[in-house]
């Protein structure tokens, strides 16, 4: 079909509608045969009321008169009428001026709460002063003071980073939980790793970090400041002063008045002259301090009024700081969840920044690309490169191209402009998109990426209405929409030719371990009915991807499944130093014409293989070989690899057991994350050219060099998985539903993803699973829709606030089908000349995600612990640079936090505790490995639960009420005796027993009478016929469909020695590794800080 004829005879972006329909997601994450209905994406829904409320005056939409009928059936219920709410308004908000689109104020519970009972209401704030719209609101709140010591803090001070506690009675002494597998063998730390003196200071710089030179980095530091953040090291003082104490500011340090609002309660009696103030204060871009404003603060009460301790009041160290007056990352997410969960966000206005990835909440699409699709660290971009390098803030986008969509939100249309291709500029050849001006009466465009002048070809030429804008824009995809596709000519696809469909081959292991541990026998299983569930394209009956079969263990087995078989035959290959596919016909094949032989061959293997005695398995050859047979087919394709052991068998690729913790904190530590022969990356390289992407499961009892082996994985797009200690009967539930999703989510091919900038910035830097063998073009052989890449940007421009900054993501891939397509994503950003815009528009959860990619990598180059600290010291400036040029001016002695960012310090502090970057004791290299390669693919939500951890109390709601109930902070001072609680991170999710839970609450759950009988470890909770057994086994399910890997469950009970993994994910608390609690961290911040502005 072509849309370029003047009168289109389709319906507005009627497309053919199988070819979008594509995202068949019926079966996502479920499990095969399971009764979710098919839920093609709505052709027609999502973007279309808001185009038919906005299009010129006169102008009316193209006729209906040919192609496929509306699939109005598939709207769903709200999809109309709500978004017809929404639609103009927010469109009439006008172009940002950078102010109006600020997250809503109101997460302050220190300010507000003490104000009036209703929390997140700007408007408590209104006796302040002049009645405020609600940017003045915000701007009131956008700075947040804790004020600490005026005086230099004497180096006595003793903030906080106490000596870690003594592990050596827990380590080693974890069982085999399968949380990342900790080994029998777990050692203790060195024992030197607590003590600031046992290493040299290191500040040598990753080479990254040269990027971003202010002169702040450069200034001078006391020494002590700049030592590395050792565990157990105090900042600043003696490592032995006061374990997760904080020194008290001396009285003077709150400014006059601070006193006078100070909330209702019971005086501070013990506190008044020892808590810090906590202030609001007008932002000080809006000017000068208002004098009301800083008296909006009051000294803190502490937590006898605020305190949500269970139990018996425990009376507080006196000079503690009182965890309920620092930013809170529950308080923050509810608020976002109130403020701004209840309307579409429509993506119309340049800059805006969107709700936060914890709030639920649809997207219209009006021209820029959904969150969904692109985050960024900030929506205002600094005009220059000086500013941009003051202000020390991350500029980049974290790009998730293929992300799936809510069965309310469209997947992107396709278009399609027949032979000619799509439309694009001639110089910097990016795609047309509703930012490209039409000129000289439609005749040419000029191009907004690098203002080129190009014509317009006569068939797509149409006339402007007199606002300048073709009159056929809303009616076209790549006119009006932030995210589209095109219809990739020949000219786009390898050799000239259009590619055939994609295959998958299945790479199972058969060597002992795989055998016993019944992982062949299920796997096989398991295959014969999730066959029936590959990805499948536009509404086909049936999967275009064919699939193969190999076995090995030294040597390689690979079975022709020709349909006209009787039986499977088998062609061993045992010259594994130099690959070949012994055939060709009958080794890739359409399952439902081969099922008989294919079911055969699967009911065979486990019996094959029961008895071996080979313990010795290859592994470099076995992703050789899945590539050379996707060659030798000429097509693209997955391997799904189940492996279980180190590859010490002789072929290439051979690996040796190089574990080694000793090295743990020191300068060699990082080979711990290098691959240690260089033969995967050669490898990766050939799969990445022939579109080969490796799925790797792992099933280790012991070291496997996970860093080794996930290059490829990682260097071609794909996934890797890893069942530490595999155990059929405890772990195939965790497997299998990570399998089923795997096998079926849709996944694009030999793609390459180009990301465009309009003048003034460019792309200079990139994370995530991919190949590059450029500067600009990011090879993924593979791409599903949970991966992300990560772009960073640099100025090599002036920009300007007028035009703001472009950027334009087209990724060219090979859909499941064997398509050739072109997908699109715009974001079009502001530009600032004030810092205090940048600061008032930045999304700290991408930034997070962002520096965690970061550091991730500079562990493979740096040692961790000047990973650590760059980390550390980029945060203090950022935070410093708002404190000098954007808040009001106020005592030295504050710490003075944007709103947007006030929860960088607690959530940079979980990323530096995180197990690459600090690991405890019972962490294993290849865990370690394992997380460093996920992190660097993950998207902003999931690295935000990741990092810190959702903790939801369970018994504290009504047993009716089954929604999930609000969560706490991840703090044991959260955890009450008398309630259970459940926790996650996307990959771990215990249940945690409080040790005096009711009898009937014990009863009711676990169908025991008592605490002591409830199994400790326990992974499947009993289905018993009750509300709360039912309410919490729903959160349960809940939890996992909302991640993209299965969480296995781990009961943990109060006091019992699993306690000790259950408390590592307890953030805000001292780390055993010797990671700082919240409390002392942003202390420390507030002195790196002070000593920057010093
Ligand atoms: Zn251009």
């Amino acid at each position: 079909m072509n849309v370029n004829q003047s009168a289109p005879p389709v319906p507005p972006f009627g497309q053919p509608q199988p070819v979008y329909a594509g995202y068949h997601q019926s079966s996502y994450g479920g499990q095969p045969g399971s009764t979710a209905a098919p839920t093609p994406y709505g052709a027609y829904n999502g973007p279309v009321p808001g185009y038919q409320q906005t299009p010129p005056p006169g102008v009316s939409r193209a006729p209906a008169s040919s192609g496929a009928p509306p699939a109005s059936t598939a709207q769903g219920p709200c999809g109309q009428t709500a978004y017809g709410q929404f639609g103009q308004g927010d469109v009439q908000n006008g172009p940002s001026s950078g102010v109006q689109m600020q997250r809503l104020p109101g997460s302050q519970p220190f300010a507000s709460a003490p104000l009036a009972p209703v929390v997140s209401q700007p408007a408590v704030l209104q006796p302040y002063g002049p009645p405020p719209t609600s940017a003045q609101v915000t701007a009131q709140l956008a700075g947040m003071q804790i004020s600490g010591a005026v005086a230099p803090a004497p180096p006595a001070s003793g903030l906080g980073y106490g000596p870690p506690t003594s592990l050596a009675s827990a380590s080693g002494s974890f069982p085999n939980s399968g949380l990342y597998g900790s080994y029998p063998q777990g050692q203790a730390p060195p024992l030197g790793q607590g003590h600031p003196g046992a290493q040299p200071p290191q500040r040598s710089v990753p080479p990254q970090a040269s990027s971003f030179t202010s002169p702040a980095s450069g200034g001078p530091r006391m020494p002590s400041m700049t030592g590395p953040l050792l565990p157990g090291q105090s900042f600043g003082g003696p490592p032995v002063s006061q374990p997760n104490h904080v020194s008290s500011p001396p009285p003077q340090a709150l400014p006059p008045g601070t006193q006078m609002t100070g909330p209702p309660g019971p005086p501070p009696p013990m506190h008044s002259s020892q808590q810090p103030g906590y202030q609001l204060q007008q932002n000080g871009s809006f000017g000068p301090a208002r004098g009301p404003q800083s008296n909006y603060g009051s000294p803190y009460p502490g937590a006898a009024t605020f305190g949500s301790q269970p139990g018996p009041p425990q009376p507080l160290p006196p000079k503690r700081l009182d965890p309920d007056a620092i930013p809170s990352p529950i308080q923050v997410i509810e608020d976002d969840r109130n403020n701004r969960g209840s309307e579409p966000f429509v993506t119309g206005v340049r800059g805006q920044v969107p709700p936060l990835v914890t709030t639920n909440f649809l997207v219209k699409d009006q021209g820029n690309a959904s969150p969904r699709y692109i985050r960024c660290t900030s929506y205002n971009i600094p005009c220059t490169s000086d500013m941009a390098k003051q202000a020390q803030v991350p500029l980049a986008a974290v790009i998730k191209p293929l992300a799936r969509l809510p069965p309310e939100e469209a997947s992107p249309y396709v278009v399609d402009h027949g032979e000619s291709g799509p439309l694009r500029c001639n110089r910097c050849k990016a795609y047309m998109c509703p930012f490209m001006q039409f000129v000289e009466g439609g005749r040419r465009f000029q191009c907004c990426f690098c203002s080129c002048i190009n014509d317009v070809p006569p068939q797509y030429f149409q006339h402007l209405d007199h606002t300048g804008k073709r009159v056929d824009a809303y009616d076209r995809p790549e006119l009006s929409l932030g995210s589209y596709e095109f219809l990739a000519t020949v000219d786009y696809c390898k050799n000239n030719k259009f590619p055939i469909p994609p295959a998958f081959i299945f790479m199972i292991d058969v060597s002992y371990n795989a055998v016993r541990s019944g992982l062949v026998r299920l796997l096989c299983e398991e295959l014969k009915s999730l066959l029936d569930f590959l990805p499948r394209e536009g509404g086909a009956e049936e999967s275009a991807i064919r699939v193969g079969f190999v076995t090995y263990n030294k040597v390689l087995h690979f079975y022709n499944v020709k349909s006209s078989l009787a039986q499977p035959q088998m062609m061993v290959v045992s010259d594994v130093g130099d690959m070949f596919v012994p055939l060709l016909d009958g080794f890739l094949v359409n399952v439902s014409e081969s099922r008989a032989v294919i079911t055969s061959l699967l009911d065979q293997i486990p019996e094959m293989f029961a008895d071996t005695r080979e313990t010795e398995t290859v592994f470099a050859p076995v992703i050789q070989a899945g590539m050379e047979a996707l060659k030798a087919a000429e097509c693209a394709g997955k391997l799904f690899l189940f492996h279980t052991s180190l590859p010490i068998a002789e072929a290439p690729g051979k690996l040796k057991n190089r574990d080694d913790r000793k090295l743990i904190n020191t300068d060699k530590e990082k080979t711990l994350f290098q691959p240690q022969s260089g033969a995967y990356q050669t490898l990766a390289k050939e799969c990445v050219a022939q579109g080969c992407c490796v799925d790797l499961f792992l099933f280790p009892n012991q070291y496997v060099d996970v860093a080794t082996l996930s290059v490829v994985p990682q260097l071609t797009g794909g996934s890797v998985y890893k069942y530490a200690c595999f155990q059929v009967e405890n772990d195939q539930e965790r497997f299998l539903s990570d399998l089923r999703r795997d096998v079926q989510k849709v996944v694009g091919f030999d793609a390459v993803m180009r990301v465009r900038t309009s003048t003034g910035i460019r792309a200079v830097d990139f994370f995530g699973a991919f190949y590059m063998s450029n500067t600009t073009d990011v090879e993924l052989a593979g791409l599903d829709g949970d991966k992300t890449v990560t772009v960073e940007f640099k100025h090599d421009d002036r920009l300007n606030e007028e035009n703001g900054a472009l950027l334009q993501c087209a990724l060219l891939y090979t859909s499941c089908a064997g398509q050739r397509r072109l997908r699109i994503h715009n974001l079009a950003l502001n530009c600032c000349t004030q810092l205090a815009d940048l600061y008032r528009n930045c999304e700290t959860d991408t930034l997070i995600n962002y520096m965690a990619k970061f550091a991730y990598r500079g562990v493979l180059s740096s040692p961790v612990k000047t990973v650590r600290d760059t980390l550390i010291t980029q945060c203090a400036q950022i935070l410093a640079c708002y404190r000098k040029n954007c808040a009001s001016p106020s005592s030295a002695g504050q710490l003075i936090l944007p709103e947007c960012m006030k929860l960088l310090p607690v959530y940079l502090n979980c990323v530096l505790k995180s197990e690459v970057l600090q690991p405890g004791a019972e962490v294993t290299t290849d865990d370690r490995a394992y997380v460093r390669q996920l992190v660097t693919s993950m998207d902003v939500a999931e690295t935000n639960v990741f990092f810190y951890p959702r903790l939801l109390p369970l018994t504290k709601s009504p047993i009716e009420n089954t929604t999930e109930p609000p969560a706490v902070r991840a703090s044991e001072e959260r955890l009450s005796n008398g309630d259970i609680y459940l926790l996650e991170n996307g990959l771990n999710l215990f249940l945690w027993v409080g040790a005096s839970v009711q009898q009937g609450v014990v009863q009711s759950v676990f169908g025991v009478s008592s605490f002591s009988q409830i199994t400790s470890g326990l992974s499947v909770l009993p289905v018993l016929d009750n509300l709360l057994s039912k309410k919490v086994r729903g959160l349960i399910d809940g939890l996992r469909a909302q991640r993209s890997r299965y969480m296995k469950l781990i009961v943990v009970k109060q006091e019992d020695k699993l306690e000790m993994l259950f408390k590592h994910f307890l953030v805000e608390d001292k780390s055993l590794s010797g990671g700082a609690s919240y409390v002392d961290f942003l202390c420390h911040m507030h002195k790196e800080i002070r000593q920057l502005l010093s």
